[in-house]
């Protein structure tokens, strides 16, 4: 009984506003008990980060309460929409983990259905035809605290408005010379009440309607009547439509009864430290090449996020923790990366490269000789195995482990010092050789015999413990190092300057010739994910091949999350 008690309370604790809105509207039966909710993205750009909070919401929400979620286009506006897109749409939200079986749509599916809806609204005196430029119609719309003026065409009959709309939809107009309008309250308090529009012309063709249609819905009819045809009964979106709501209802008391009506809910949106979300300022990125495409590794895009390494669940698991309120909020990026940092740590294999090699010499470890050493693949994962890695009598170590004349806490090499090579024997250094220029070309080392695993001089400690890769085994690759990529914590806030002069000039360091194990060379195909020891986690890009492997970086290994936690 305790028990019950408490996976209830739990339960009840873990819900969000919006799980229990749904929760309590299927307990009430209405509806008749049905849960039908949708992801509705426009396919004018790559989903981001925020769509995938609206994902999570969307699909989560019917998978947890037994109902269903369809994924539909709002295919409203042809001239910014594109196929493209919609296949990007689709990859993105199945790789996030979320499926819709045959529940695809698009509101041009219902642009038939919509039609006829505006005749008969027009016929019914509802809606009108207006002849003024949108500027003469934004001019008339008042504000929120002085009504908006009528239109001079607001009192046409509904015999001249349906000859034009008609006429609108044949192309006989050019492109912004007429509009329908709802005929509602030019002097509502809800400045969305006063006269909206309904309709405009487009002469662009539609990506999946051709040119069929010249006369295209806004989103405030689509929406609502979209989510009646379907028989969505949920319609979760953000905040910024809390004004549209009542709009929403009374769109849908034309087509609704007591048996069903979908109903709005509305949530925070995911505003994140140094991104931006905006999708037309994330496609002037990629319009003005300013990021190498939508699937840059440092767009916030989805697909960014894969290329660069992060996981789906490090993703959700993000998402989950920030949760769902009512209130804006800007979070922290440095809790995505925590997320992600997270989950690499549990999947990530392990394995050995060295980004600014340089040449340490064992001079009494044979000449030709090579000895495999044992290296754990993860130490988090007991089932996760282990690789041999080539140990010789030439290694790579990283320039800044070494130092001629250390401070007192420099616990790596440094002349006569010791120092253990990780999974291999340790070492002491007797000397260096430089250059002309006085840097250091190759540094000589003695090695201890008796101090590997599994001998008698295993356990003798030294302080410090350095990554390596056998110089005659090594394989060459490049490493492309990804920072963040705007320099301020919340770009959008800017008033005083462009987005674009806030960017990270430093968002991207390519690495040629780092030296990398042959195991992690053999294992690099494309998305691998590797944690290149005491280094950081990387991924193998797309364009990585055996002939040129290229890894991302897709997170350091220090994380700032928990330092931010104690400011
Ligand atoms: P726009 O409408 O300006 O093109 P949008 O970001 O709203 O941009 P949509 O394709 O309309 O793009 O978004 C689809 C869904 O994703 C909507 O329900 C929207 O509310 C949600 N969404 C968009 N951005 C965020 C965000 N930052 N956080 C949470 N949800 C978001
Ligand atoms: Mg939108």
């Amino acid at each position: 009984m305790e028990e019950i008690k408490e996976a209830e309370s739990t339960e009840k604790k873990s819900l969000s506003f919006v799980e229990q809105i749904v929760l309590d509207d299927l307990k009430a039966g209405k509806n008749g008990g049905r849960l039908n909710t949708r992801f509705p993205p426009e396919p004018n750009g790559y989903l981001h980060i925020g769509h995938a909070k609206a994902i999570c919401m969307d699909f989560g929400v019917a998978e947890k309460f037994g109902g269903t979620c369809n994924l539909r286009f709002d295919d409203t506006n042809p001239v910014k929409e594109d196929v493209e897109y919609v296949d990007s749409i689709r990859e993105d939200i199945h790789w996030l983990g979320f499926d819709w079986g045959n529940r695809e749509y698009y509101a041009s599916d219902y642009f038939p259905q919509l039609f006829e809806l505006a005749c008969r609204l027009i016929k019914e005196g509802k809606a009108y035809v207006d002849d003024q430029t949108s500027e003469q119609i934004a001019e008339q719309k008042g504000t929120p605290t002085t009504p908006g003026t009528e239109s001079p065409y607001r009192n046409r009959t509904p015999e001249e408005n349906l000859d034009l709309f008609i006429r609108m939809n044949n192309g006989e107009f050019d492109e912004g010379a007429r509009v329908l309008r709802a005929k509602i309250d030019m002097a509502s308090s809800n400045m969305h009440f006063r006269d909206p529009i309904m309709y405009r012309i487009i002469k662009t063709p539609h990506h999946r309607t051709g040119t069929t249609w010249k006369v295209y819905p806004m989103y405030d009819f689509a929406h609502g009547q979209s989510d009646y045809f379907e028989g969505v009964t949920h319609s979760i979106c953000t905040l910024e439509f809390v004004p549209h709501r009542p709009l929403y209802d009374y769109f849908v008391d034309e087509l609704a009864d007591e048996t069903y009506r979908p109903r709005q809910i509305e949530f925070n949106r995911l505003n994140l430290t140094y991104t931006v979300m905006s999708k037309r300022k994330l496609l002037q990125l990629v319009k003005e090449g300013l990021v190498e495409g939508w699937d840059d590794p440092r767009m916030p895009t989805i697909s960014g996020m894969r290329r660069r390494g992060f996981t789906p669940r490090s993703i959700r698991n993000f998402i989950e923790r920030i949760g769902y309120t009512k209130y804006e909020a800007l979070n922290s990026v440095s809790l995505l990366e925590h997320a992600v940092r997270e989950d690499l740590n549990a999947i990530a294999t392990r394995g050995m490269a060295v980004m600014n090699p340089v040449k340490v010499v064992i001079t009494n470890y044979p000449e030709g000789q090579t000895e495999m050493v044992e290296m754990d693949n993860n130490p988090e994962d007991p089932t996760a195995g282990s690789h041999s890695m080539p140990f010789s009598r030439e290694i790579y170590i990283e320039r800044e482990d070494f130092m001629e004349n250390p401070p007192k806490k420099f616990f790596r090499l440094a002349p006569d010092g010791e120092v253990r090579l990780k999974g291999a024997y340790i070492i002491k250094c007797t000397g260096v050789k430089k250059n002309e220029n006085g840097e250091i070309e190759e540094i000589y080392c003695t090695y201890d015999p008796d101090s590997r695993s599994g001998l008698p001089g295993a356990s003798r400690k030294v302080k410090g413990t350095l990554h390596w890769v056998s110089v005659p085994h090594a394989v060459d690759a490049t490493a492309r190092l990804y920072d963040r990529l705007f320099n301020v914590e919340n770009p959008s806030a800017e008033t005083e300057r462009d987005f674009r002069e806030l960017l990270n000039p430093d968002s991207l360091k390519i690495v040629e010739g780092i030296k990398v194990d042959p195991f992690i060379a053999e294992n690099a195909k494309q998305g691998a994910k590797f944690q290149f020891q005491r280094i950081g986690y990387f991924t193998s890009d797309l364009s990585s091949t055996p002939e040129h492997l290229i890894f991302n970086r897709t997170i350091g290994l220090k994380d700032s999350w928990e330092k931010e936690q104690k400011k």
